[in-house]
């Protein structure tokens, strides 16, 4: 059966399809082909809801989460301890944003530049090609306008005092907190009435099929667990299942290309980034002080700032790009670190973990912003150096749709820990000479020589590289359009497309960079790129 996104259901502004009711084996067409509907996906697709091409949205899930749906993504970890595929993300319709806690800042102009000290960085682009998407993002995301000048937050905010730390070494960064946007219930009418966009639900994609030249793809193959399957056209398709999934989809894509699709140099599923999250160090202040100005305090503020490393000091000490963030140490202390908590043989506290993800915010980094404290808890957040080691590759055992399931290796060096110890020791440096106060560095950052992490290490589920961007295709997978290199339709949409990482949490740029990609493929269809 072919179905061609019917004028009835045009004129209706009804646009979905569940997969699994449709015939076995019918053919979708349509101009652009999106797969994924998280934030990364249904920010592209708003950006056509004008447009006269036709749209298709697959999403691997319905509009609910669904057991059998999230054990697609179980697979399995080596390395640095993490949290459990299964449930790092999550797959039904608006994607992983049901979990996620909705902090956002734009990354640093350092992080786009090359860094001679950390192998594998410098993208083909700029902090300035992204600063108009960033501005769009921010609507998609509701937040305040692309304003993350800290004078202009303490204006709004008169009880916001910043520590008195020489700002060419450590300045204030701004977060601003999406409300946190859950993109399966804000944006799923909008999308459903759109004309231009069709959604299909429970449409899988599990195979990516090219031409016989591999230059071009033909169509996508999509699969459910009602046994059915769609065979998808367009001129043009985007992947926005997220990295490990992007990673895991091209690399399955095999049939036409040993390797998988776009892996000619062996880069798909390489240089993968989390962030190290980890407490480093409590800061004692010589008075007590509420330090609103870097508390969360989501009834009153809808920002707040961390501690940021200047670049100069990044270079000359050769480190990584991080921030810090404070929170008293009574409320920090009386929760668990969340690699310790967020585990699956545990079914019933991951339910619980989710759940209470899905209501409101991470509640270990909330305090009252009212009371005063002497002591507070640093906890960094640190971009990881790319390291092509760091890998998603598959397994030899099936998911229910036949995928061979993800495996993921994550480890850490030498460099993360040297750049969380110098950071922390610079903080340190800062409060003696103002009269602050004191830093006490964790135990386990005190050895200069030992790079062991301890137990408590932890990580952001933020997934990042995979497909990372480069001019050369010998060193990444998509091009600074996020274009696979090689060929001519396919695009990657997503943090997957990041080179490194930066400091802040990822859902803001990779929404600017989906932003960016939905330009340049207007562009293109109007045959001006
Ligand atoms: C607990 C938690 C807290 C977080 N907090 C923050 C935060 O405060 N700030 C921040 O910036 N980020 C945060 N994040 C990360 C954030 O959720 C992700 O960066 C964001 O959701 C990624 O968007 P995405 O669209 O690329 O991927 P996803 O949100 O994972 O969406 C991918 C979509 O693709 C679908 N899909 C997957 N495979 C297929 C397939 N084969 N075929 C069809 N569809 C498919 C999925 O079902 C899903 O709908 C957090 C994450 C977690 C888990």
């Amino acid at each position: 059966m072919r179905l061609f996104c019917p004028t009835a259901q045009l004129n209706s502004g009804w646009m979905h399809t569940d997969a699994r009711k449709v015939d076995n084996g019918s053919l979708i067409e349509g101009d652009l082909c999106i797969v994924g509907a998280g934030p990364a996906g249904i920010s592209m697709a708003l950006d056509w809801m004008d447009s006269s091409h036709r749209v298709i949205l697959l999403e691997g899930g319905g509009f609910e989460y669904e057991d059998q749906m999230q054990e697609l993504y179980a697979g399995k970890t080596t390395g640095q301890r993490y949290f459990p595929l299964r449930s790092v993300r999550l797959h039904y319709f608006g994607g992983t944003s049901g979990h996620w806690a909705g902090y956002c800042s734009p990354l640093d102009p350092i992080d786009f530049s090359r860094r001679e000290w950390i192998e594998g960085s410098g993208w083909p682009i700029s902090r300035q090609d992204l600063d108009p998407y960033y501005r769009k993002a921010q609507a998609v995301l509701d937040l305040d306008p692309f304003d993350y000048d800290v004078s202009s937050w303490q204006r709004k905010n008169p009880t916001w005092n910043p520590l008195p730390f020489d700002e060419s070494q450590i300045r204030n960064k701004i977060w601003q907190f999406s409300p946190p946007t859950r993109f399966g219930t804000r944006y799923r009418e909008r999308i459903l009435d759109s004309r231009p966009i069709h959604l299909y639900t429970y449409a899988n994609a599990v195979e990516i099929v090219a031409n016989e030249s591999v230059r071009e793809i033909r169509e996508i193959r999509t699969k459910n667990l009602a046994g059915k399957e769609l065979r998808v056209r367009a001129k043009h398709y985007v992947l926005a299942c997220c990295a490990i999934q992007n990673a895991r989809l091209l690399l399955a894509s095999h049939n036409q290309a040993a390797g998988g699709l776009g892996n000619g140099h062996d880069l798909v599923g390489r240089y993968f980034m989390e962030h190290v999250e980890t407490n480093s160090a409590e800061l004692w202040l010589a008075k007590p002080d509420s330090l609103d100005m870097y508390m969360v305090d989501y009834g009153k503020s809808k920002a707040r700032a961390e501690l940021a490393i200047g670049a100069a000091f990044q270079q000359e000490q050769r480190i990584l790009n991080g921030t810090c963030s404070l929170s008293p140490l009574e409320v920090a202390r009386s929760h668990k670190p969340f690699i310790e908590t967020w585990n699956e043989d545990d079914k019933e506290a991951e339910k619980k973990m989710r759940l209470g993800l899905l209501r409101g915010r991470i509640s270990s980094r909330t305090a009252s912003g009212s009371g005063r404290y002497k002591g507070f808890q640093v906890f960094t957040r640190l971009e990881q150096a790319p390291r092509a080691y760091n890998r998603v590759t598959l397994d030899t055992e099936r998911d229910a749709l036949g995928m061979p399931r993800a495996n993921l290796h994550w480890e850490l060096t030498a460099l993360e820990k040297h750049s969380i110890r110098t950071i922390a020791g610079l903080i340190g440096k800062e409060c003696g000479r103002s009269g602050v106060g004191r830093i006490r560095l964790m135990e386990y950052l005190r050895d200069p020589k030992d790079s062991s992490w301890p137990s408590f290490t932890g990580a952001g589920w933020h997934h990042m590289g995979t497909t990372r961007m480069s001019t050369d295709p010998a060193q990444g997978v998509v091009d600074a359009n996020c274009r696979v290199h090689g060929i001519s339709n396919l695009f990657v949409a997503g943090s997957s497309c990041y080179v490194t990482a930066g400091a802040p949490n990822p859902t803001l740029t990779l929404v600017a960079l989906s932003l960016r990609l939905s330009d340049h493929l207007k562009s293109k269809m109007a045959g001006r790129a």
